[in-house]
C-alpha cells in the first residue's frame, strides 16, 4: 500500500519528539524541519524513496543523507530502526501525552523517569493525586493545567483532520466507481458536511452485488487491515484512518445517503418534519403512512414514495436539496422551506489570497515563486504577508520595520513584472494587549495588513481581537483564535461582538484554509455574517502547493452560509483595492 506523505512525516516527528525527551539537543530541529518538508512535498516521497533511492530523497529541502536513508528504510520495511529504539528506551504514548496543552516531549521524559507516567491515564491519575507538583520544576498551577487540558486531548484523539481524511475518501470512490458491481458510490457522514475534523471515512455503495463490492472494497490496495466484513458492510483501515462501507440496493442509495451524511440534528427536525405530513422517512426510503395502522411494524412500512435519489427525501417534504455543508440543525430546514437558502460561495469564484508567505520569513520560496505559482491557479491578485516580528515569533522567524521597508520596494518590483496585481502587505502580531508588532509608520505604507494573535492563546481574546480590528491600518483580522486542530483550542471569542466591531471599521474576518486551522469554523463564520462581516478566505501557504488548501476554506465558509459577495477574495481587484484602501 502507498505510505502518504503524513505518515512517514509523523515518523520523524515522533522521532524527534522522543529524542528531545532525552534531551538530545540539535537533531530534533532538524527532524521536525525534515518532516514538515516531507509532509507538504508535492509528490509522494514513500514512492519516491522505493523507486529512486536516497539520492532522489535528499532532493527534499532539509532532508540530508542521514534522514533520506530513513525515508527508504521506512519506505521498505515499514519500520525505522532508530525509532523503534527509542520507543524502547522512553514506552510512552507520545502522541497522546503531548497532545495535551502545556505537556512537550521535555515534560513526557520527566514525568516517565519521576512517576513513570506512559499513558493519557497515567497523566491524569498523576494530576488527581497531585503527585505532579511534587516532581522538581513542576508547580501546582502548571498541575491543574495539565489536568484541565487533558480533557480536549482526549475528545482530539480519534479524529482525523479533514486534510487526511478526504484524499482517503476521494481514493475509495474512485477506485470503488471503477468496480463493475458499483452502480453509485458517494462519501457520506462528517467528511460529506467538510467538518474540520473527521470520525471515519463513511462509504456508501449502490449495487445489487453486495459480495462482489464487499470483496473489492477488502482488495483494495490501501488496506492496511480487514477489520471486519460481512454482508453488504465492511471496515477496513489504511493510513490510520477506518473506513466503512455499506452497500445498499440502488432504490434505497438516496434515502441511505441522505440518512449517513447527518448530521444527527439535521435528521432529527427531518424526521419531525415528515411525521407532520404523514410520512415516514429513514434510510431505507420515504413512505407514505397516511393509511397505514402500525407505522412502527417494520422499516419499510406504507406506502413507498421515494428513495432512489436524495432529492426524493427533500422533494416529498416540500424542501429543495440543502447542501451537505448546510445540514448541521443550524436553521436550513426553515430557511429551505422559506426558499431562503444561501447560494453558497464556490471554488471557482475565488480570484486571489491576500495571506501568504516567502522566504523573507518562515515560507519555503520566494516572493517570485508564489506570484508565478498563483498566476498559474489563474488568479487575478494575491498578497505577500510575510511575519513581521513580535511575540509568538520563535526562531529569529519575522521581519524588523526596517526588512519590511526593504521587502516593500522588492515587492514593487516584482509586482511591476507580474502579470496579476501583486500586492504588499504584512502578517503582524497581535499582542496580549491588542497592541500590534509593527510601526504605524510601516504600516500606513503597506497595502494590506494582517493581524494575527501568536503568543498567549488561552483564555478570551475577545478585546484584543477588536483593537486589532479596530487599528486603523489593519485590514483583516487572520486565524483569529489561533486554534490548531487537534492541538490546543486558541482563544474564546465572543464572534459576533468582534464582527460587529470589524464590519463597522472595514476590516475583513479571516477563515485560514490551513487543515491544522480552519479558522474561523462554520457556525462562527455564519454568526460574524450575520454581523454584516466581510470574510476572507486565505491559504496562509508557505510553499506554493499549499495553495491547493483553498478548497478546505471554501467548504468552510460554505458551511458558514457565505455567498461570493461575503468573501472578499472573490471580490474583482478593483473592489479589493478599494477595500485595502478605506
Ligand atoms: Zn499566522
Ligand atoms: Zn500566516
Amino acid at each position: 500500500m502507498t505510505i502518504r506523505n503524513e505518515e512517514l512525516a509523523a515518523q520523524f516527528d515522533e522521532l524527534a519528539d522522543l529524542l528531545e525527551a532525552q534531551d538530545v539537543e540539535y537533531k530534533p530541529i532538524a527532524y521536525r524541519r525534515a518532516a514538515d518538508n516531507i509532509r507538504e512535498y508535492p509528490e509522494n516521497v514513500a514512492t519516491l524513496a522505493t523507486q529512486e533511492g536516497t539520492n532522489a530523497v535528499e532532493r527534499i529541502d532539509r532532508v540530508g543523507k542521514a534522514i533520506a536513508s530513513k525515508v527508504v528504510e521506512y519506505a521498505e520495511t515499514g519500520e525505522i530502526d532508530e525509532l523503534a529504539e527509542k520507543r524502547a528506551e522512553l514506552p510512552v504514548d507520545m502522541a497522546a501525552l503531548t497532545s495535551v496543552e502545556g505537556v512537550g516531549p521535555k515534560t513526557v521524559g520527566r514525568l516517565y523517569e519521576a512517576l513513570d507516567v506512559r499513558t493519557l491515564d497515567d497523566l491524569e491519575t498523576a494530576a488527581k493525586n497531585e503527585k505532579i507538583q511534587t516532581v522538581s520544576g513542576f508547580g501546582p498551577k502548571t498541575e491543574s493545567n495539565i489536568l484541565d487540558n487533558i480533557d480536549f486531548a482526549r475528545q482530539s484523539q480519534d479524529r482525523q483532520l479533514l486534510s487526511d481524511a478526504a484524499p482517503i475518501g476521494a481514493a475509495i470512490v474512485d477506485y470503488l466507481t471503477q468496480t463493475v458491481a458499483v452502480q453509485r458510490c458517494e462519501v457520506a457522514g462528517s467528511l460529506r458536511r467538510w467538518r474540520p475534523t473527521i470520525g471515519d471515512v463513511d462509504t456508501l455503495v449502490a449495487s445489487t452485488d453486495p459480495q462482489a463490492v464487499v470483496d473489492a472494497f477488502t482488495d483494495w490496495p490501501d488496506t492496511g487491515r480487514v477489520i471486519e466484513a460481512g454482508t453488504g458492510k465492511a471496515s477496513v483501515r489504511t493510513n490510520d484512518v477506518r473506513v466503512d462501507l455499506r452497500v445498499v440496493d440502488p432504490s434505497e442509495f438516496g434515502a441511505a445517503l441522505q440518512y449517513f451524511t447527518g448530521s444527527k440534528d439535521h435528521n432529527v427536525e427531518l424526521r419531525n418534519r415528515a411525521i407532520e405530513r404523514d410520512l415516514k422517512v429513514n434510510e431505507y426510503g420515504v413512505f407514505d403512512i397516511s393509511e397505514t395502522d402500525d407505522p412502527d411494524a417494520g422499516q419499510r412500512v406504507g406506502d413507498r414514495i421515494g428513495g432512489a435519489t436524495e432529492t426524493d427525501v427533500y422533494d416529498a417534504l416540500d424542501l429543495p436539496p440543502i447542501p451537505p455543508e448546510l445540514r448541521e440543525g443550524r436553521g436550513e430546514i426553515d430557511a429551505a422551506a422559506a426558499n431562503e437558502l444561501p447560494d453558497l460561495v464556490t471554488l471557482d469564484a475565488i480570484r486571489g489570497d491576500l495571506h501568504l508567505h516567502t522566504d523573507w520569513s518562515d515560507g519555503r520560496n520566494s516572493i517570485e515563486e508564489m506570484v508565478e505559482a498563483a498566476t498559474n491557479r489563474g488568479y487575478e491578485y494575491v498578497c505577500i504577508t510575510d511575519h513581521a516580528k513580535g511575540p509568538g515569533m520563535v526562531g529569529g522567524v519575522g521581519l524588523t520595520d526596517d526588512q519590511l521597508e526593504t521587502q516593500l520596494s522588492e515587492l514593487r518590483a516584482v509586482g511591476d513584472d507580474a502579470e496579476i496585481d501583486v500586492f504588499a502587505g504584512v502578517e503582524a502580531n497581535i499582542g496580549p494587549d491588542g497592541r500590534l508588532s509593527v510601526a504605524d509608520a510601516v504600516l500606513e505604507q503597506l497595502d494590506c495588513v494582517v493581524a494575527s494573535p501568536h503568543a498567549a492563546l488561552d483564555g478570551d481574546g475577545t478585546d484584543r481581537l477588536i483593537a486589532a480590528a479596530e487599528h486603523p491600518a489593519v485590514d483583516i483580522v487572520g486565524h483569529p483564535t489561533g486554534r490548531q486542530l487537534n492541538q490546543r483550542s486558541g482563544l474564546d471569542i465572543d464572534v459576533p461582538a468582534l464582527a460587529d466591531a470589524a464590519a463597522k471599521a472595514g476590516t475583513a474576518v479571516e477563515i485560514n484554509a490551513n487543515p491544522r486551522r480552519l479558522d474561523l469554523h462554520g457556525s462562527a463564520v455564519q454568526a460574524a455574517l450575520e454581523q454584516g462581516a466581510t470574510i476572507t478566505i486565505d491559504t496562509d501557504a508557505h510553499g506554493p502547493e499549499s495553495y491547493d488548501y483553498l478548497r478546505y476554506g471554501v467548504h468552510t465558509a460554505r458551511r458558514g452560509w457565505a455567498e461570493p459577495s461575503d468573501v472578499l477574495t472573490t471580490w474583482p481587484t478593483a473592489d479589493v483595492r478599494a477595500f485595502l484602501d478605506a
